[in-house]
């Protein structure tokens, strides 16, 4: 069958311009999804084609289904990037990565040695808040979380993320091998400690010279990743086989912007990437909590109410006057006085969110986005909201965000339509909805001390403006509640 690599593709398309065949395997990602191919690949790619060298990537999925890898590997592990912004669309073939592996193909042996080869000085990460096992509440590795239990009793075997990086440090230990930088790029807030944490707290369960020597030998730099990636859709793929006149599964759209912070801290090298327009800092913290709070605390706030109103794409909020209001008021009242950023204009990142948000080109779904709430929440609102708390300033937006996720995972949107609910605590917010009756929601799931701690769950003010919030909600409904919103009801 024809693919990306075995015909000639239309002039406009942007390809490789550097010899592949001294790619070498540096840094082995675990998580090839929609975010990593459009962001870390392709800044990679951008790095070769500047100036050549060998910082190849092995692609690693644990998950036996993700079928992904073997399109991957017909098509010689080329890839297309389609950027899409209102001046129009870009298609670049991506050829930073050099050999895929997955768990079914070819086994968690396989996977292990390969972070095990010498040469490897990078571990990346792109495996979503869930992957890292850690409780959102504390911060340390969930020891109840059920992949966490297997790979305790069978560490060589591992099934989680922190499992697999630990056994390979293992190997590499006794093997005298050096170690290698693990760098987490997912959306959690100083995601370096929590995949350190991560994975200290895996190694002190399985033996102390082995933690002791991983916390001497290895660092964790955190990130901060910013790139609107909409997950593949039927549409979406075909647009682009349409464009390049050949089929390609592994292909994914997104925005035109790009950013990515990163704290220099690299135990074995690194590709060039400033080279590439990413920024090499010493503190990665502030940038992280703007990103967050600013970007994707107004997305969560979009998604959960937007979704509830009947709104299927973000685009579609933003084109709501009310919406896009009440986004804006967010960023700039609620969350940006929270922030310790210097030397960046706040105001005109909040502008730039809006103009992004509202890319009529990008079809990001409310669904995606409102999906793993109670891995966001914390870091997206309820930080900010503590913040709040102790200076006594008023947050209306924050408290209708977070009882917009309630309304969310009540299962049922504004028209009447029940919501499929995708999160790692499904049961146990199921339960809880189940158990209680609208008037006593709130309650009910703030009692989940995993998503708000004991503090917030026991906050008297905080309890009582999500309770009003959800009232507005239950009266005005989603759309007329984010109205009322901005009239100050
Ligand atoms: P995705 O669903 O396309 O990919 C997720 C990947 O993680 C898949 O390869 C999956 O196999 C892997 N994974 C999931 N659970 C795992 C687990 N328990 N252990 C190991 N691997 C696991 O999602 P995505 O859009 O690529 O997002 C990945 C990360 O990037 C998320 O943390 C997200 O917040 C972040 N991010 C995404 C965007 C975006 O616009 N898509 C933007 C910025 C940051």
């Amino acid at each position: 069958m024809a693919t990306v690599a075995s015909v000639s593709l239309p002039a406009f398309v942007q390809l490789p311009q550097y010899d592949r065949t001294a790619l070498a395997s540096r840094i082995v990602h675990l998580g090839f999804g929609a975010f990593h191919r459009a962001h870390q690949a392709l800044l990679t790619d951008r790095v070769l084609n500047q100036s050549g060298g060998d910082w190849g990537i092995a692609e690693i999925s644990l998950f036996s289904g993700d079928i992904m890898m073997q399109a991957l590997r017909e098509q010689d592990h080329l890839f297309t990037v389609l950027e899409k912004g209102p001046d129009g669309n870009q298609p670049i073939v991506i050829g930073a990565v050099n050999e895929c592996l997955n768990a079914k193909l070819d086994g968690i042996e396989a996977i292990i040695e390969k972070f095990c080869e010498p040469q490897v000085a990078i571990a990346s990460l792109t495996i979503t808040e869930k992957g890292y096992c850690i409780d959102p509440a504390t911060g340390k590795l969930d020891i109840a979380n059920s992949r966490i239990v297997h790979d305790l009793a069978n560490p060589h075997e591992p099934h989680s993320a922190p499992g697999l990086l630990v056994e390979a440090l293992y190997r590499r230990r006794a093997r005298g091998l050096p170690p290698f930088t693990v760098l987490s790029c997912d959306n959690i807030p100083e995601n370096g400690h929590i995949v350190k944490h991560a994975v200290l707290g895996m190694a002190k369960k399985r033996d102390s010279a082995l933690a002791d020597w991983i916390e001497q030998h290895v660092t964790f730099p955190s990130t901060m990743v910013d790139r609107i990636v909409p997950a593949a859709t039927e549409e979406s793929l075909k647009e682009i086989a349409d464009l390049l006149g050949v089929p390609d599964p592994c292909a994914i759209s997104c925005e035109p912007f790009i950013q990515w912070v990163v704290e220099d801290n690299f135990v074995a090298g690194r590709p060039q990437w400033e080279s590439a327009g990413v920024q090499m800092v010493s503190d990665v913290l502030p940038w992280e909590e703007m990103k967050l709070r600013m970007l994707n605390g107004s997305h969560s706030f979009l998604a959960w109410l937007g979704y509830v109103a009947g709104y299927p794409y973000v685009n579609e909020c933003m084109e709501d006057a009310a919406f896009r209001t009440a986004a804006l008021k967010l960023m700039l009242e609620e969350q940006a006085p929270t922030l310790r950023i210097t030397g960046v204009d706040l105001a005109d990142y909040a502008s730039q969110l809006i103009t992004r948000f509202s890319n009529p080109a990008l079809h990001h779904r409310t669904w995606q986005i409102a999906m793993d709430g109670s891995q966001k929440l914390p870091q997206r609102m309820l930080d900010s909201i503590r913040w709040h708390l102790n200076q006594g300033t008023p947050w209306p937006c924050l408290a209708l965000g977070v009882a917009g996720w309630m309304r969310f995972v009540s299962g049922v949107d504004d028209a009447g339509k029940s919501i499929e609910v995708k999160d790692p605590l499904a049961d146990i917010i199921q339960q809880k909805v189940q158990q209680s009756t609208m008037e006593n929601r709130v309650a009910a799931l703030l009692s989940l001390t995993a998503i708000f701690g004991d503090d917030l769950a026991n906050n008297a003010e905080f309890t009582r403006r999500i309770e009003q919030a959800w009232q507005l909600l239950a009266s005005k409904g989603a759309h007329g509640a984010v109205a009322a919103l901005l009239a100050g009801d």
